[in-house]
């Protein structure tokens, strides 16, 4: 039996994973066999998200199937919790509840895996959701507008590839109060467990990015590709006392949310891959964001590396028109650009400087496109057209280049997991 849960929480208390923690915990209790709970990541660009727009499945392995009561039962604990722990009077908490039977899952697999597709790149009605439900045989509840549903659905229907995601809990007493957690410890732990665990810490910024800054329960995660070694990286880190713990299995660093398009198929709300020419050299904007332009030759679309990206910009700022590049990133609405996440460098264009030394050894001075170039010391002209070019070096090389881990969403795949 399937469960999803998603949009209970708000900024200001709870979190929609911490209510799959105590059910999973609950129906182990109960003697169930639950497989290991999945946080899923959805479209990014989703605008009325609290935070990563991630929704949570709790699968209860049916070793023999489930009796009518049995799921009678299992479905009212989780609706008592989701009652108990969902933020109803944040005006946009819309919790959502789905529970799907294995037949009717196995049964609907292809639907699913198109549905997770949808809720990935586009942007989900809560009619579209709905109908999908019904077609499936799902039950459902929605809370409010019940904009949940359509998290809790996304989350059953996720399909691999995953990573995992060890999400360590506070003391309840600690809900709200400033966080302790040692830095140097998960620097330690960033060190021993690399390449095992990934977006621990910003090295350019020297700082831990495991834990959050809100209100919620959650103390710390650490992101891993293996689930073992985060138990371990657990052990290594110093902190206030932790409350419980729970491992997720997760569609973050994966890239899921982006494919490939060409540039006159791009809508936006969307992620995308892009790869093109620069046909606009980077400009910078006030307040340090740097925008330029690709073409495909279906189209051309605007990319830009917002300012909390901070010395990623130093790459994008050396691109000319001519650099043949990949664009990896999600697509805003206003002004229509992508908002870059990774940057691939393809092919350096050759840049050229004007050789502007006569061979007197005087200086060519120009004098406009008809008046060419003019040697100030013996006087002799040369065409605008025919000055002679020089190849200069490009400070840049070819290569893969990702947005700092600060600044990364959960859904990029860093590098380092290429
Ligand atoms: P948290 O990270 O703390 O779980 P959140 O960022 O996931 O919070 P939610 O409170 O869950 O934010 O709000 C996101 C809302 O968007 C949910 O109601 C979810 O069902 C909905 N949603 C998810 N994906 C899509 C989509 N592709 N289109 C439309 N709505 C979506």
């Amino acid at each position: 039996m399937f469960i999803g849960i998603d949009d209970t929480d708000s900024p200001n208390k709870y979190c929609t994973t911490y209510i799959a923690t105590l059910l999973v915990e609950k129906f182990k209790e109960m003697g169930y066999n639950v497989e290991m709970p999945k946080l899923i990541r959805m479209n990014p660009t989703v605008k009325y998200k609290t935070r990563g727009n991630g929704g949570v499945s709790i699968r209860i392995i049916e070793d023999k199937k489930l009796s009518d009561n049995e799921k009678r039962e299992i479905k009212d604990i989780v609706i008592e919790y989701v009652e108990n722990y969902a933020d109803f009077e944040y005006e946009t908490t819309n919790p959502g509840i789905v529970f799907l039977d294995e037949e009717n899952y196995a049964k609907n697999k292809d639907l699913l895996n198109s549905y997770y597709k949808k809720v990935l790149y586009d942007i989900v009605s809560i009619d579209y959701v709905e109908s999908i439900l019904k077609k499936i045989n799902a039950e459902y509840i929605k809370y409010k507008k019940g904009y949940g549903i359509i998290g809790a659905l996304g989350a059953i229907s996720s399909n691999p590839p995953y990573t995992y995601e060890l999400l360590a809990y506070r003391k309840r007493e600690n809900w709200g109060k400033e966080r302790f957690v040692d830095e140097k410890s998960v620097f330690e732990m960033d060190e021993k467990t690399f390449p095992f665990t990934f977006n621990n810490v910003d090295y350019d910024e020297g700082k831990s990015i495991i834990a959050p800054h809100t209100k919620c329960p959650v103390l710390y995660g650490i992101r891993g590709i293996d689930k073992d070694i985060l138990i371990e990286a657990m052990k290594m880190i110093k902190s206030e006392e932790i409350d419980r713990y729970m491992i997720f299995k997760t569609n973050q660093g994966t890239d899921v949310h982006l494919r490939y398009m060409k540039i006159k198929d791009i809508y936006p709300n969307t992620g995308v891959i892009v790869y093109g020419k620069v046909v606009k050299e980077p400009k910078n904007l006030p307040g340090g964001h740097v925008v330029f332009r690709v073409s495909d030759g279906t189209g051309e679309i605007d990319c830009i590396a917002y300012e909390p990206t901070k010395k990623f910009r130093n790459i994008v700022r050396k691109l000319i028109v001519g650099d043949l590049v990949g664009v990896y990133g999600t697509v805003r609405e206003k002004p229509f650009e992508i908002n870059i996440e990774k940057l691939k460098i393809i092919k350096l264009a050759k840049k050229y400087t004007k050789d502007k030394k006569c061979e007197c050894g005087g200086t060519l001075k120009a004098k406009g496109k008809k008046g060419g170039y003019k040697c100030r010391k013996c006087g002799k002209v040369i065409k605008y057209d025919e000055i002679k070019l020089i190849e200069v070096e490009r400070d840049i090389t070819e290569g893969f280049y990702e947005v700092p881990p600060s600044a990364r969403r959960h859904l990029s795949k860093p590098i380092l997991l290429f």
